[in-house]
């Protein structure tokens, strides 16, 4: 792939104005630190890094990208999040820091936290949010370090039915996921009949688990969750709910989808999903009155804010990612714009389109269709699985992941196909062009179908489709259009095209 990519990049189009620096030898600056003034470019100063830069800025033009957690990033967020705000050290929070030197750092978190909540309409009285979280993993471990003691009980959406490997995965054998280690946890699941969260059987098993968290919260899960349903089984076993909108916050922003905020105890988040900004974590907690005491007439608060705080820092992290949290008060401050809510209003419409033109070939949806920015493509009755879909389709430069359907027995041939709208949004693309790219798909399927009755195992399959000529040159040619359709669109952080 890599030689294949390197050609890609001999063409003068990508090299273009800064040809004389990919063939300048290693310069003085590198050899005598008087003559170091760090003004180099990256292509000056590490030609074989910058040249694996331009070769994924390639990459993401002439492909279509349809892994529903990516987004192309804007390059005012880019801009921040490769800016100076790297080099400053600041562990504490605004006005209570370790180090000098953070009043500007003070302002650039302040303004991000004010932005978090304007973004998600919470008021600052009764929400406060915490920007510092290095991703959406340490963000939830953080929730769960504030919230629980060790071995305390968590219950979350099993990963094979769509919930994220932080919501306490475990295998039959063996814990997996560190909040299964430290943490004791119990998998809801999706009902096998309809695709859908069993709530009732969440309801009965709580009920005998004694949860003190339940989190509501997918990754591949392609209809909208019942919150209310949630909170009413958490009150009445005494959980906190969390809401886990990794996925789904840039929707949540753009109240194209219903907000978990009405419910949920605490809210944690990605922000470099649906939320299109740099790659970070949020968590949102309650705080002000929790509750009056009827006799007394005294006011119980929330306590959550303190615990949180303490957690992230200096429970687990250290110095927070200033440039990272500039991006996100960037992303944040488009996603509170117009323009925003009509790209999610067509994020929406877009796996609408792809739902629809799946249907129309005769492919089977899990839960039938999408609510949200993502369909689960079931392939067991078309005889194909997930593992051999995503090759075909990586060949052809068309990136999606292989997914467990209800039911499915082996997690490395899984029977499905996760395939996301929110990148190739961004990129401009409508519904008529989803429906170009669902018949891409469809090619690559049939081409899998055929390779599939010619060989046996995974990898023979595999290596079947990168030595067989009639196979190679089958996949070359779908993928030669695939990739002049993709380039037709505008891209969106970076220039080079
Ligand atoms: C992506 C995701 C996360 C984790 O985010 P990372 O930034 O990859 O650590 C957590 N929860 C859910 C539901 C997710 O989809």
């Amino acid at each position: 792939m890599l030689a294949f990519g390197l050609r890609q990049l001999s063409r003068p189009l990508v090299c273009g104005g800064v040809r004389g620096l990919c063939a300048r030898s290693a310069s003085s600056h590198t050899s005598d630190f008087s003559r170091w003034t760090g003004q180099e470019s990256l292509a000056e100063d590490d030609a074989e890094m910058w040249r694996l830069v331009q070769l994924e800025k390639d990459r993401q033009c002439r492909g279509l990208e349809l892994i529903a957690s990516e987004n192309f990033c804007s390059k005012a967020a880019l801009e921040a999040l490769g800016s100076c705000l790297n080099n400053k050290y600041s562990e504490g929070y605004p006005g209570k820091r370790y180090y000098g030197g953070a009043e500007v750092v003070d302002q650039i978190e302040l303004l991000c936290q004010k932005r978090a909540l304007e973004a998600f309409d919470l008021d600052p009285e009764r929400w406060g949010v915490n920007v510092q979280p290095y991703s959406g993993s340490p963000a939830n471990f953080a929730a769960y370090t504030a919230l629980l003691q060790p071995h305390e009980r968590i219950m979350g959406l099993d990963l094979p039915d769509g919930g994220h490997l932080t919501h306490g995965y475990m295998s039959d054998i063996k814990r997996i996921s560190a909040t299964s280690i430290f943490f004791e946890s119990m998998p809801y699941k999706l009902n096998p009949q309809t695709g859908l969260i069993d709530y009732q059987q969440l309801e009965v098993t709580a009920r005998l688990f004694r949860p003190r968290l339940i989190i509501a919260g997918t990754s591949a899960y392609a209809r909208l969750i019942d919150y209310a349903r949630m909170k009413e089984i958490c009150t009445e076993v005494r959980a906190h709910l969390l809401a886990d909108m990794a996925h789904i916050s840039g929707l949540v922003a753009a109240k194209v989808i219903p907000s978990p905020f009405e419910y949920a105890d605490l809210v944690t988040s990605t922000t470099h999903k649906t939320l299109r900004g740099a790659r970070a974590g949020l968590i949102f907690y309650r705080k002000g009155v929790r509750s009056v005491d009827k006799k007394t007439g005294k006011e119980l608060l929330y306590d959550f804010e303190d615990r949180i705080n303490f957690a992230v820092f200096p429970s687990l992290q250290g110095g927070p990612h200033n440039h990272a949290i500039a991006a996100v008060a960037v992303a944040l401050k488009q996603a509170s714009a117009p323009a925003f809510k009509q790209y999610a209003t067509q994020v929406l419409k877009n796996s609408k389109a792809m739902a629809g033109a799946l249907l129309k070939k005769g492919y089977t949806l899990v839960s039938g269709g999408t609510d949200n920015h993502l369909v689960l493509v079931d392939l067991r009755p078309q005889g194909m699985d997930g593992a051999r879909a995503e090759r075909v389709l990586e060949l052809m430069s068309i990136t999606a992941n292989k997914n467990t359907c209800p039911g499915d027995k082996s997690a490395l041939t899984p029977g499905g196909l996760r395939l996301g709208a929110p990148a190739l949004t961004s990129r401009h693309f409508n519904e008529a062009d989803f429906e170009k790219v669902v018949d891409f798909i469809d090619e690559g399927i049939k081409i899998a179908l055929d390779v599939k009755k010619k060989t046996t195992k995974l990898q023979d399959f595999k290596s079947f489709l990168l030595t067989d000529e009639e196979t190679k040159a089958r996949v070359a040619e779908v993928r030669h259009r695939v990739e002049s359709f993709a380039r037709g669109f505008p891209m969106p952080g970076f220039d080079e095209r």
